[in-house]
């Protein structure tokens, strides 16, 4: 093995090499989730260009030292930070779209919000969540929903193509007729595993009006309110999508439903008019929009600070004994510092993310109706125990309802059977395909393919 030399990287790369107390160091490489924030890197390469990215793989590989790219850093286990070298990739910005094919070519670092600033010129859009920093790499590799996925499908299922640097730096362009087998890893397999996305293509379509829904509940209605929010959601129109949350934070409880529906207002009210049955709301705003208003309007606001998430999927409704426990269970949860609070939400799914067959792409879950997401937060410093251990006892409750898979991209970096819940049947043809293309498991972190 060659001793480590960081000049030796730095001299053939373009970008700046930063060590521990450079100024940006960590800006470009803290996790956004701070229940990493002791984790730092002994260096970050802000890769300047796609050849950076090949010299920085065949220097990893050579000096054995850990790589792992960094988009936008949202992964919620940090893994997006090693102990090694972190390859920032945010400078491959570039954003190129063909208004003849609606198809859009954006660099392997660009962000949420970026893109979607750069199609609204052009009258098109992409299923592609509500993060504005996340990572378009991160999020596409790992699936990607978003309100519009029931009509537009997962932000995988819009990848038409992405050029990959290798274990073996190389370059390697996978789409239907290359390279098929990391085509179809890429889209579900997750980011990190196969290599580095120097760049990703996506189908667009034509991005439609909208209109957005939020109604707000006091607690003493979120009995009612969930049953029937639950069912609404079954029957909706696939031009529907809503989150349906009940949250405890400060001490207090609310119930929310947060929605987009692909057509007017009138029709979205009209549809709602069971949840208004089921308690007067606290708060009701239903509005039309154009379609990008209606995407800043679901922006995620978080507090941030540190939190942890697991994730299933259910394919019917929660049954009411269910709900009853995970309220009295949120009516326990231990106090806690940060805004964010605690809570479940339900993420309605099916449409025409449902219509992929599970072994098309690296993302099995095909059959569920919702995603469920439980979460807790905490302040950096505070202990987390006592939060961990409460959603561990929400996760108790909710998990005999489910399907026995979870979200790779609300990453759960405590989930056991990880292997089984985040890939299902389509594990070994993962397997398979890491060994193909870094047999020495260059790219690897916890729940790393293969690993
Ligand atoms: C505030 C917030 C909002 C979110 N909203 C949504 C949402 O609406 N829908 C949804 O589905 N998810 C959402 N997520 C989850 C998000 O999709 C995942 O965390 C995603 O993996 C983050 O990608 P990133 O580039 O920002 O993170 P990073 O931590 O930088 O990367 C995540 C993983 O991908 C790898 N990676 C990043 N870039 C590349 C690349 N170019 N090539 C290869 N591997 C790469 C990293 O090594 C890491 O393993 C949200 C997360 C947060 C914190």
């Amino acid at each position: 093995m060659t001793p480590v030399d960081w000049a030796l990287l730095d001299k053939h790369t373009t970008g700046p090499l930063l060590r521990p107390g450079d100024a940006g160091f960590r800006e470009s490489s803290a996790a956004f989730n701070e229940r990493w924030a002791h984790r730092a890197p002994a260096a970050v390469l802000r890769a300047a260009d796609a050849a950076d990215v090949l010299r920085a793989v065949d220097w990893a590989r050579d000096h054995a030292v850990p790589i792992v790219p960094r988009g936008g850093g949202h992964s919620y286990a940090g893994h997006s930070v090693n102990s090694g070298l972190v390859v920032d990739l945010r400078a491959l910005d570039a954003i190129t779209v063909d208004p003849v094919t609606a198809r859009v070519t954006v660099g392997g670092g660009v962000l949420t919000g970026a893109l979607y600033a750069a199609l609204r010129p052009y009258g098109l859009a992409l299923p592609l969540g509500n993060g504005t920093g996340v990572g378009i790499a991160g999020l596409a590799l790992g699936g990607g929903s978003a309100a519009t996925s029931r009509r537009f499908g997962l932000t995988a299922d819009t990848l038409r193509a992405t050029t990959l640097a290798t274990a073996a730096g190389t370059v390697l362009t996978c789409d239907a007729e290359q390279n098929e087998d990391l085509y179809w890893a890429c889209r579900g397999g997750g980011g990190g595993n196969f290599g580095i996305n120097l760049d990703l293509t996506f189908q667009a379509v034509r991005a439609p009006a909208a209109a957005t829904c939020v109604l707000l509940w006091e607690a003493a209605h979120a009995p009612g309110v969930l049953r029937t929010v639950q069912e609404l959601m079954l029957t909706a129109p696939e031009d529907t999508s809503l989150r349906l949350g009940v949250s405890t934070a400060g001490g207090r409880t609310l119930v929310s439903a947060v929605g987009l529906h692909l057509g007017p207002a009138a029709e979205l009210r009209e549809l709602l008019a069971p949840a208004f049955a089921a308690g007067p709301p606290l708060r009701a705003e239903i509005a039309d929009r154009s379609f990008w208003d209606a995407m800043d309007h679901l922006q995620h606001e978080t507090s941030g600070g540190a939190f942890a998430v697991r994730t299933h999927f259910a394919a019917r409704p929660l049954p009411p004994e269910a709900l009853d426990a995970a309220l009295a269970h949120l009516a326990a949860a231990p106090p806690g510092g940060n805004a964010d609070g605690c809570g479940l939400a339900l993420f309605g799914w099916g449409g025409a993310i449902n219509r992929v067959d599970p072994r098309a792409t690296a993302f099995a879950h095909r059959d569920a109706r919702y995603l469920v997401s439980l979460d807790t937060s905490w302040l950096p410093g505070e202990d987390p125990a006592a939060q961990l251990d409460w959603l561990a006892g929400l996760d108790h409750l909710i998990a005999p309802h489910a399907t026995g898979g979870a979200y790779l991209n609300f990453t759960d970096p405590d989930l056991r059977n990880w292997r089984e819940a985040y890939y299902g049947a389509n594990y070994p043809r993962l397997v398979a395909t890491k060994r193909r293309h870094d047999p020495d498991g260059l790219f690897a972190f916890p729940q790393s393919i293969g690993s």
